[in-house]
């Protein structure tokens, strides 16, 4: 086993270090930076993304005939965590939740023609995207292939769709669409995706939902449809290959949320240990006490198992593994990382870190939808029992 990281990723995460340390933390600062949903406004965005761009660090996740860096899956974890050590990383670097987990599906799954369509003006970052998945009950959420009530009924040559949808990211936003919908009632083939545009008619956004945390640009947005319609060009994969494109996309898309959300837990930490080796109580710093070193310690081997659950997978998608278990274990010990991390950084930064004057209140507020996105916790843990019992002894082979 070779836990080295490539020199050609080591170098990519260099400088996306310095890029992250030189422009993005900077703005952090700085109260007109931020947008309504509390994320970097556009007039900041835009000029560094082609900051970003033109230093050649720009959408590591697709290969280089796609506009990417092919950097792999395994670089790109290394990179995403220093990225967002800014709390505004990853989108300044086209690598941010929702864009970066649909091109992935669209570069694994697209056409030819789809691709130029859909995908190219998403790489360039001329366009944002949204997935478009989840309805509110008694519709699909953790259950989609059982659940999913909106549906696509073919008319010749374009397909129908009629239905309600909820706390889509980005929609607000969003010119390039992924939908899933019913197209029958066949329990694993019942469900298909399409591509569609904002400017087509036959949907609206009702309302974007209010939430507890930061938001993604575009916020999360309840959607209805009614009569949309979708020509069969637009669909993606075969008819029936709506899950599986649910999986595809799903899997990258959970492991890169880790990937980030290790570098928000780094950043905490990062925090947390400059203002205890420096504030008094007691006659020493607060570094200096037992009950604060073991807080730091365990906060910091937590990320660290974080990191080896997160690089395993990654390594296993890279030899092109679908690793459900370890995309899920990934997924539910990072959720758990994050929100501790955040809430150990506060605690040990006294009042200030319950203040507006660290990112900390922020992470913690953003970490906590963590544990909810791409699938509930609960829901990875019952596929792992499921893994189990399967498998027995096997689960744990490194075959
Ligand atoms: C910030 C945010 C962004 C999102 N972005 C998108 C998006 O862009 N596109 C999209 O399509 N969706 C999106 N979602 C929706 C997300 O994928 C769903 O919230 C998630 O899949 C859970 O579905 P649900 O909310 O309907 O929960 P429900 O299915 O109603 O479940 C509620 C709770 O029940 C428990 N539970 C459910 N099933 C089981 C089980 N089998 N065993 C034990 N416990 C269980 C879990 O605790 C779960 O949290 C987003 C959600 C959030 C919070």
């Amino acid at each position: 086993m070779d836990f080295q990281l490539d020199k050609r990723s080591e170098d990519f995460r260099l400088r996306i270090r310095d890029f992250v340390d030189q422009h993005i933390l900077p703005l952090e600062t700085q109260a007109q930076a931020y947008d309504e949903g509390e994320n970097i406004a556009d007039e900041y965005l835009y000029p560094l993304r082609d900051k970003a761009r033109a230093a050649g660090l720009w959408c590591l996740q697709l290969s280089k005939t796609n506009g990417g860096q092919e950097l792999g899956t395994v670089g790109m974890a290394a990179c995403y965590e220093e990225m967002n050590r800014s709390i505004f990383g990853p989108v300044v670097f086209n690598c941010a939740a929702p864009d970066d987990g649909n091109m992935i599906l669209l570069e694994k799954t697209a056409s030819d023609a789809q691709k130029d369509r859909w995908l190219a003006p998403l790489a360039e970052g001329r366009v944002r995207s949204a997935f478009v998945m989840t309805e509110p009950a008694p519709g699909s959420g953790s259950d989609p292939a059982g659940m999913m009530r909106t549906t696509a009924t073919r008319h010749g040559d374009n397909w129908v769709i009629d239905g309600h949808k909820w706390f889509i990211t980005g929609a607000g936003v969003a010119q390039h669409f992924i939908l899933v919908a019913r197209t029958s009632d066949d329990p694993r083939k019942g469900l298909s995706a399409f591509l569609f545009d904002r400017d087509d008619p036959g949907w609206e956004i009702v309302r974007r939902i209010p939430i507890m945390g930061p938001e993604e640009h575009g916020g999360h947005c309840e959607l209805r449809f009614d009569g949309l319609e979708i020509p069969d060009a637009n669909r993606l994969l075969e008819v029936g290959d709506g899950l599986k494109v649910t999986q595809i996309r799903l899997g990258t898309a959970r492991l890169t949320h880790c990937m980030r959300w290790l570098g928000l837990a780094k950043r905490c930490l990062e925090i947390a240990a400059e203002y205890v080796s420096e504030r008094e109580a007691f006659g020493t710093t607060l570094a200096g006490h037992e009950g604060v070193q073991w807080l730091l310690g365990e906060a910091a081997m937590d990320i660290h198992v974080g990191r080896l659950l997160t690089m395993h997978a990654a390594w296993k998608l890279q030899q092109g593994d679908f690793a459900r278990k370890e995309v899920s274990m990934a997924k539910i010990a990072v959720a758990d990382i994050l929100h501790k991390a955040s809430d150990t950084a506060i605690q040990l930064c006294g009042a200030r870190g319950y203040s507006r004057d660290t990112v900390l209140e922020w992470i913690y507020r953003y970490a906590r939808c963590a544990r909810l996105v791409d699938g509930a916790s609960e829901v990875h843990k019952m596929v792992l029992s499921r893994n189990l019992l399967q498998e027995g002894n096997e689960f744990w082979s490194w075959g």
